[in-house]
């Protein structure tokens, strides 16, 4: 799978020619530099004790491929939403002791992010040392992005790094601000591998490509149906945006969520899948409940039945078989957003249903690909996460990525993606 993926990125990377990552550096480059790493080490903690190291834990190999280059590596994250300058509870004291567990190693914690201990703990560092910054956060500088602070925090670095995919959508000093000061800025391994997925598969990926967008509102999910409409030859809508869309083909929906106001978007929608020749998938069986509770009063409907005072949470049975079908000859297919209340038991089948259809895809060869936070958690519950090509680490960041907002540097305004010089 990787190596089907590789070769054609490789082809798009020629194209571009610009997305650095870490191996793109020369040894040289790396030898005895001292590196600046933004990872996401915004790790759950209950009190001091890090409930779930699996952010530090994936942040490992970068540092450990820049460490056998020879060079001396910085770590700086952010760490929860400290309000007011440094809190005690958002500390990364926690996440230098777990990370010299793993490495083996010391990670010394520097009491700030800037100013002149860090300076001194950098350059009294030797190769393949490990300096962890404190808390990025802690100056109200950090998400303002605010140039006096940037050039702080690169002041004591040759080259960044950045791995901290979760972020790259925020425009702050440690992710986009940097940038401008350090040169090289390439992308670490996690970074590079969020892009070759969610931008190279789709934008390249073997063709037919699918994708699979769902979650609750038309709203918040047009911009990315529109990019992705554009770059796939199918779509399978679900969730609970379904059904603006059914009353957009005319159809009764009972007490279903429905955007009144985007009911003419649905139909435009339609019409542009239309136009463009590509095939739009809506469920044809609904599963309809009582009321909003996991212990709802349900039944089965066709979609173009559904009855008064009942709402739709989640699709039927005859839906997950059409989307089996439809999903077979797919070589790529993306998912965003779950097509049902896959939060209630009862309403959970028709997104373990299309969980079950990508892993066995993937068996066969497909490229698959689950963005955002939801879908994410929906592949978790149901046990298949480990049977997917590529879980996104970024909720956010993976759909900006996906909607085309996401700029690669250099660029005036907005926001960035550390990658391009
Ligand atoms: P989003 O944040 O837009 O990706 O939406 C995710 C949420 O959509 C999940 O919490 C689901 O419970 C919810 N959802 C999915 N299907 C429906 C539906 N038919 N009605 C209401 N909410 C839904």
């Amino acid at each position: 799978m990787g190596g089907k993926l590789s070769k054609r990125k490789n082809a798009s990377a020629k194209k571009t020619g610009t997305k650095k990552s870490i191996t793109d550096l020369s040894d040289d480059e790396l030898k005895g530099k001292n590196v600046l790493i933004r990872c996401d080490l915004n790790v759950p903690l209950d009190g001091k004790t890090i409930t779930d190291d699996t952010r530090i834990r994936s942040s490992i190999p970068t540092i450990e491929y820049l460490k056998e280059k020879g060079a001396i590596v910085t770590v700086c994250s952010h760490l929860g939403r400290p309000k007011d300058g440094p809190e005690d509870k958002f500390s990364l004291g926690p996440c230098a002791a777990r990370m010299g567990e793993i490495l083996g190693q010391p990670v010394s914690l520097a009491p700030d992010c800037i100013g002149d201990e860090v300076s001194k703990m950098v350059a009294d560092a030797k190769e393949g040392d490990v300096i962890m910054l404190e808390n990025t956060r802690f100056h109200k500088e950090e998400t303002e992005n605010e140039p006096e602070f940037v050039k702080k925090l690169a002041a004591p670095f040759d080259l960044f790094v950045n791995d901290a995919f979760g972020s790259a959508h925020r425009a702050h000093a440690s992710t986009a601000g940097v940038c401008k000061f350090l040169s090289p800025s390439v992308s670490g391994f996690l970074l590079a591998k969020e892009l070759e997925y969610l931008d190279g598969a789709i934008t390249n990926g073997e063709k037919p490509i699918a994708a699979i967008v769902g979650g609750s509102k038309v709203s918040s999910k047009i911009t990315v149906l529109n990019a992705l409409l554009d770059k796939c030859d199918k779509i399978i809508i679900g969730g609970g945006m379904v059904f603006t869309f059914l009353k957009a083909k005319g159809l009764g929906v009972g007490t279903s969520l429905v955007e009144d106001e985007f009911v003419q978007t649905a139909k435009e929608v339609l019409a542009k899948a239309e136009e463009l020749g590509k095939t739009v998938l809506l469920p044809s069986d609904i599963v309809v409940a009582s009321e909003f509770s996991a212990d709802a009063e349900t039944q089965i409907v066709p979609a173009d039945a559904i009855p008064d005072g009942w709402m739709g949470l989640d699709n039927g049975p005859d839906s997950t078989a059409e989307q089996k079908e439809f999903l077979a000859d797919c070589k790529t297919v993306i998912m965003n957003g779950p097509l049902g209340v896959f939060e209630f038991e009862k309403f959970n089948k028709g997104t373990f249903g299309i969980v079950d259809i990508l892993a066995d895809i993937t068996k066969g060869g497909a490229i698959t690909i689950i963005g955002g936070g939801d879908s994410v958690a929906a592949c978790e519950q149901s046990g298949k996460a480990g049977e997917m090509s590529h879980i996104s680490t970024g909720g956010g960041a993976s759909l900006e990525l996906l909607e085309g907002k996401l700029q690669y540097l250099p660029v005036p305004t907005g926001i960035w993606l550390p990658c391009i010089h």
